[in-house]
């Protein structure tokens, strides 16, 4: 799989050991296109205990392979970082769907640069703005045409006034 050789030479080039499961969290985000939680990934990876994919996680976050943003609704969310930006923890802007749970890297969208006091040790930093993702507007706005319509033939039919 074209993945395995992807997510093999990633690890490697991080300074990583390719192992086997490192390979199988890395392959799963790189494969999604999209942010992955942890939970999203002990469903995606049968097999693999969810200790074992956070201790992978949290190995491929130190190694700047990955980053993680966490939602209005508390979950961290898991997206590969760009070929381009390896090594860079994700300075950047984040739009989270509240419907469906997708995160999207806004990577021309650069966070600033935020001044802390002195002496503090900064861990990171995410600006995340939410709402609602094209895909699922697109789908409540067919949703709500359908609902426009429906209610002729579902509602009780109530006699027409007539006219005549
Ligand atoms: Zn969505
Ligand atoms: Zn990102």
């Amino acid at each position: 799989m074209a993945d395995d050789t992807t997510s093999y030479d990633l690890l490697e080039g991080a300074g990583l050991r390719p192992t086997a499961i490192r390979q199988r969290v890395l392959s799963a985000l790189l494969s999604a296109g999209r942010s992955l939680s942890h939970r999203d990934l002990v469903e995606l990876l049968p097999g693999l205990d969810r200790v074992t994919i956070f201790r992978s996680l949290k190995l491929l976050k130190e190694a700047a392979l990955v980053h993680g943003v966490q939602g209005v609704d508390g979950t961290l969310r898991f997206v590969v970082n760009p070929a381009e930006r390896r090594g860079c923890p994700g300075g950047h802007a984040h739009f989270l769907c509240l419907e469906c749970g997708a995160m999207t890297c806004l990577l021309d969208q650069e966070l600033p640069r935020v001044g802390v006091p002195a002496g503090a040790e900064v861990r990171g930093k995410q600006l995340l703005v939410y709402g609602i993702c094209p895909e699922c507007a697109a789908g409540k706005r067919s949703k709500a045409e359908r609902a426009r319509r429906a209610p002729a033939s579902t509602g009780r039919s109530r006699r027409p006034r007539s006219l005549g």
